[in-house]
């Protein structure tokens, strides 16, 4: 029966797969091994013990792959060169930005266009690919895999194409979840297999909402931030002054902040929506206060530098919810020449009209690659890095990362204060806060959306009055004026901008209103 085996079994093969799986476990899950290495650090002895058993695990799930593949000498090549070479673009951008493919990157990641990926990919990523891809090109050369001849050895291989697909779909083990190839594919399958059922509730229609506000005049606008962080804010206390227009702004509130998540889609879905941080599975199923103040009959528009598109694929998307969205000149995220300034004068023309009126504006703001954000006069501190070669965060110097990342703040400052100066004549406010903020090396770790980044979350917040908004409700400015020194988080957007527009609802909870004098919950915080 042995000999039976033996003779049936194609043992070349299965080295060839043992020998494939541990290259590409030690070329490219290492950097998961370093990156969690992080949470485990505590102990060293249990961390290396624990390590050592998910990385054995993710050993045997990946033999399978490559083993799964070997049922036919084409598949092996294609699945392998697969493998190798989306290994590679997730290993690098683990091990260099602190960024996995995680579920709730998906939409950041296939959101991107091929324009927009081209200004992502620098010399070392590409390099790091092409030394993988010749790897895989030398092993395949090397062993030169054939289609297995024995029946015994072809139902050994379509059974473990069979485990190597249903681990795709649903991982047997939840480690291997933050592994590649599982991390990637899984949640690659996810994204564009899974639950599509996102159509969202209106609460416009299922709750009551009142204007008590008698002036027709009013306007309010939400300034959204990329990338910023409090810190690197002048009037915040940093040393350096980030912010010389905002310093000499009157009647305008800094507090420190906190985002909902630290990846875009998740924390605009989030600060629109009536429910908090704890709840942010939630906060795709409902739209957010923007339907409800169209459904008020407010002239609502939604501006920015950035398209959203590819991010919201509920139904109705944030641009449904108001009556009028425009992105001047396409996206700018990627764009090396044009700058967040663009929109000041369709800002101006908007805020000519005489309306009860809400404006969101979507900054470009400080999202990579910060040299891009600011027109050369604003580049302040020096050196900086090159805004048209082909780099990524990790291949600059700390100080040029930097320099260029807060001059990009001292261009958000300058826009800040043009869009107050446009409101400074009218019955208004402004509320400023960043989607999510920006790790600038804080352990090794660079950009947003990494898994575990406590100060990805710490954002600018503020809130300005017109003298004519103070003229008219100076219990509200008092009240937001009482919530210094607090931090204020994303949850009270919902309910700082009903109340302080004069809205009321039965599903508004003053407590989480910054136009409140109640005492602010600090349970979340
Ligand atoms: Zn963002």
């Amino acid at each position: 029966m042995i000999k039976f085996i033996q003779k049936q079994l194609d043992l070349p093969l299965i080295s060839t797969a043992l020998i494939f799986a541990l290259i590409y476990c030690l070329m490219f899950n290492t950097s998961v091994v370093l990156h969690k290495y992080e949470y485990y650090q505590v102990s060293f002895v249990s961390a290396i013990f624990e390590l050592l058993k998910q990385f054995i695990y993710t050993y045997i799930t990946v033999f399978i792959f490559f083993f799964g593949f070997a049922i036919h000498r084409l598949i092996f090549i294609i699945g392998s060169i697969f493998l190798f070479f989306t290994g590679a673009v997730a290993s690098y951008y683990l091990f260099y930005l602190g960024v996995a493919p995680t579920e709730k990157m998906m939409p950041a990641i296939y959101g991107t266009g091929v324009s927009e990926i081209s200004e992502l990919i620098s010399t070392r990523v590409i390099i790091w690919v092409i030394f993988s891809l010749s790897i895989c090109s030398f092993g395949i050369k090397h062993f030169n895999p054939q289609t297995p001849k024995s029946f015994f050895s072809r139902m050994l291989t379509a059974f473990c194409l069979f485990l190597a697909v249903n681990n795709i779909i649903s991982p047997s083990f939840k480690i291997l979840k933050s592994y590649f190839p599982i991390q990637y594919l899984h949640n690659s399958y996810v994204y564009f297999f899974g639950n599509k059922d996102h159509v969202r509730q209106d609460i416009s229609q299922k709750f009551s909402f009142q204007i008590t506000n008698n002036k027709e005049d009013i306007a309010g606008v939400l300034v959204i931030g990329e990338s910023a962080r409090y810190k690197n804010f002048g009037i915040n206390g940093y040393e350096r002054d980030t912010t010389p227009y905002l310093n000499k702004i009157n009647n305008l509130y800094s507090f420190q902040g906190r985002s909902c998540d630290n990846t875009t889609h998740l924390s605009i879905a989030c600060l629109f929506s009536r429910y908090s941080e704890q709840n942010i599975d939630k906060v795709k199923s409902e739209t957010g206060f923007l339907s409800v103040l169209t459904a008020l009959g407010y002239d609502t528009t939604w501006i920015s530098t950035q398209s959203i598109g590819g991010y919201y694929e509920s139904t109705p998307t944030l641009y449904d919810e108001v009556k009028f969205s425009i992105i001047p000149g396409g996206s700018l995220l990627y764009s090396m020449n044009s700058h967040d300034g663009l929109m000041l004068p369709y800002l101006e023309k908007l805020l000519e009209k005489k309306a009860r009126q809400f404006i969101t504006v979507q900054l470009s703001g400080s999202h990579w690659n910060y040299a891009s954000r600011y027109p050369e006069e604003f580049a302040k501190f020096k050196p900086t890095q090159k805004k048209n070669a082909k780099v990524d965060q990790a291949s600059c110097t700390k100080e040029e990362l930097i320099n260029s990342y807060d001059n990009s703040i001292l261009y958000t400052d300058f826009f800040l204060a043009n869009l107050i100066h446009l409101l400074k004549d009218k019955n208004a406010f402004l509320i400023f806060a960043s989607d999510h903020a920006e790790s600038l090396g804080e352990n090794g770790r660079l950009g947003h959306g990494a898994d575990f980044a406590p100060e990805q979350k710490e954002i600018p917040f503020m809130v300005w009055f017109s003298d004519s908004f103070k003229q008219n409700y100076p219990e509200l400015v008092n009240a937001v004026s009482s919530h210094r020194g607090q931090i204020i988080s994303h949850d009270y957007i919902f309910h700082s901008v009903l109340h302080c527009l004069g809205i009321e609802s039965e599903i508004l909870d003053l407590n989480y209103s910054l136009c409140s004098y109640k005492k602010i919950k600090t349970d979340n915080l």
